[in-house]
């Protein structure tokens, strides 16, 4: 405990920054909640068609408040933030369009939706193509995004905010409205969607504020706070979420069926305790970094870094100290802390993946947990905690772990 002491001693200044940001982002959800007079009655629920859902309603007018958008469409009919990317490219894309990739190759679940790998029912089965540009030293190649615009017709622009299980860094909002000024002024019409995963409440806009269209997020994820069971929401320009809200239900239908089934209270309640949640997890961030860094290991962001998402990478360089640290960290969970995580090949994935999550939700990661393909440099990726509290205790298991295998070893 005595590493992670001095390590907290050092980073308060950088705790202070997030608090504000916190607090800020607090009110942002209250205001919302006042502003469209959310009320007990809203926590009932529809079964069936769902017509007349008016706390799922109220639940898309106050998302649309806090992102300040058109509108809104928050569901637990969406398994998960791939599905709600996948309904909205399958919504805005038809025979023909072009998808450009902005950020690099997209989130690793997706590569199957766009036609990257070989799938039968991907988009590129439907005749809609593919293209991406990589990013340049952890920024957009504008010259070059410039250039393919002018050259041709882009239906979609995907912007990946969150680094996924790539090396690169995540990218920060005042990027994406750089990027989205450009593309607007070549191409009004090119509808710019930007997948938010990990992001939200980090900083104290959105990227609905600085000019995307539409914004796409998991609620097992920062804004169903540890508590939303299952679901994601789509955010943005109100003819685009209809066209979305159409392919996840029925073309005519839209917004108008899908029951709450119960949900709307745990939607509500996690979206109330997310701001806070989100400041825990970025604490845990920073001090697993300074611990971390410290013991002498590689890390990004490192811990005085500004931040764009609560994803905390240690680079191990050795498979072992990955593996081990990944054992730790599932010893210091509440769920499963007696089993041992071990390197499994996940369907989807090209190298095999160890991951820790003891979490109250299958693959919440917003809780604590920690994961790292076994390939080279070795990299873990580790977020969430729905407290400081639990993710230091977390944290202190999985250096006690490295350090008992480093003994071992000697
Ligand atoms: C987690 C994540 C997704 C997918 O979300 P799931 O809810 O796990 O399906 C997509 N993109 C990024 C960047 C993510 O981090």
């Amino acid at each position: 405990m005595e590493r992670i002491k001095n390590a907290e001693r050092e980073l308060t200044p950088f705790f202070q920054e997030i608090e504000e940001i916190c607090l800020k982002n607090s009110k942002k959800v209250m205001d919302a909640f006042r502003e469209n007079h959310l009320a007990e009655s809203h926590f009932s629920s529809t079964t069936g068609y769902g017509y007349n859902d008016i706390g799922r309603d109220t639940i898309e007018k106050i998302y649309a408040t806090i992102f300040k958008c058109e509108d809104a469409l928050v569901r637990s009919q969406f398994i998960s933030g791939s599905h709600a990317l996948t309904v909205t490219l399958f919504a805005l894309l038809r025979p023909g369009d072009i998808l450009l990739s902005i950020s690099g190759t997209p989130y690793d679940t997706l590569h199957e939706v766009i036609g990257i790998k070989e799938n039968a029912s991907s988009l590129k089965t439907f005749g809609v193509s593919y293209e991406e540009i990589d990013l340049v030293a952890d920024d957009f190649a504008y010259q070059k995004i410039e250039e393919v615009l002018k050259e041709k017709k882009i239906k979609v622009i995907e912007i990946q905010r969150s680094k996924g299980y790539s090396k690169r860094k995540s990218i920060s909002l005042e990027k994406v409205e750089k990027v989205v000024a450009l593309v607007k002024k070549i191409s009004p019409s090119t509808i710019v969607m930007v997948d938010n995963c990990y992001c939200e409440f980090v900083d104290e806009k959105e990227p609905t504020e600085v000019g995307a269209d539409v914004v796409v997020g998991s609620l097992i994820k920062n804004l169903g706070g540890g508590i939303t069971p299952n679901g994601a929401y789509v955010v943005g320009k109100k003819e685009l979420i209809k066209l979305v809200a159409e392919r996840l239900t029925v073309p005519g239908e839209g917004k108008e069926v899908g029951p709450s089934l119960g949900m709307n209270k745990l939607i509500l309640q996690g979206l109330y305790m997310a701001p806070s949640v989100v400041m825990h997890a970025l604490k845990v961030a920073i001090l697993t970094a300074k611990v971390l860094e410290n013991m002498g290991y590689d890390v990004e962001p490192r811990a005085e870094e500004k931040r764009c998402d609560i994803v905390q990478n240690i680079i191990f360089h050795d498979a072992e100290k990955l593996i081990k640290y990944v054992q730790g960290i599932q010893k210091g969970s509440p769920i499963d802390s007696h089993s041992l995580a071990l390197p499994w090949d996940m369907p989807g994935y090209d190298d095999p993946v160890i991951m820790a999550s003891g979490s109250f939700t299958q693959g919440s990661s917003i809780e604590f947990s920690c994961d790292g393909p076994i390939r080279e440099p070795y990299i873990a990726y580790q977020q969430g905690s729905v407290t400081y509290e639990y993710g230091k205790l977390g944290l202190y298991e999985a250096i006690k772990n490295l350090d008992l295998f480093l003994k071992e070893k000697q």
